[in-house]
């Protein structure tokens, strides 16, 4: 959002947001209750984990509507909405269950799927969940706090 308000274009400011994502899925977090199953490193989609992404998803949507709203007013021009797309937009496509195989069939999603894996592979094996939950509860901390404070300035 930052990028998008000093320009002022909203192509940045989704451009920024996307960068903004992969910076933060390189740092240890927690993309997953602890219960979570695997198999062959991939998680497995039981009611369980389709209640939490979704719901997730919907606090994460649910706070950036309110921002949008209040702060900005519902403006297609504004950075945070842009913003909050793009930080969104890489995992809506990759990793939302009901499509991403089918996003993964098509001509080089598998290879931006394995880019988005390779930038949790930085630490997910050095650090894995949930076992250093605590590092990645200060790690989001860490990210979201001072991201919440410029929104609300
Ligand atoms: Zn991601």
């Amino acid at each position: 959002m930052a990028v998008g308000t000093a320009t002022q274009n909203p192509a940045l400011g989704l451009a920024a947001g996307i960068v903004s994502h992969f910076i933060c899925d390189s740092l240890p977090h927690l993309d997953f209750p602890p219960s979570a199953q695997f198999v062959d490193g991939e998680i497995v989609w039981d009611r369980k984990m389709y209640v939490f992404a979704i719901t997730d998803s919907l606090i994460a949507f649910g706070f950036t509507l309110a921002a949008w709203i209040i702060r900005d007013h519902f403006s297609f021009t504004s950075m945070l909405a842009w913003g909050g797309l793009g930080g969104y937009l890489p995992d809506l496509v990759d990793n939302f269950p009901l499509w991403r195989d089918k996003v993964h069939a098509l001509p080089g999603f598998r290879r931006f799927h394995a880019f988005h894996m390779w930038i949790h592979d930085n630490w997910r094996h050095t650090y894995t969940m949930p076992e250093y939950w605590k590092l990645g509860v200060i790690t989001q901390l860490v990210t979201v706090i001072p991201a919440l404070w410029y929104l609300v300035k």
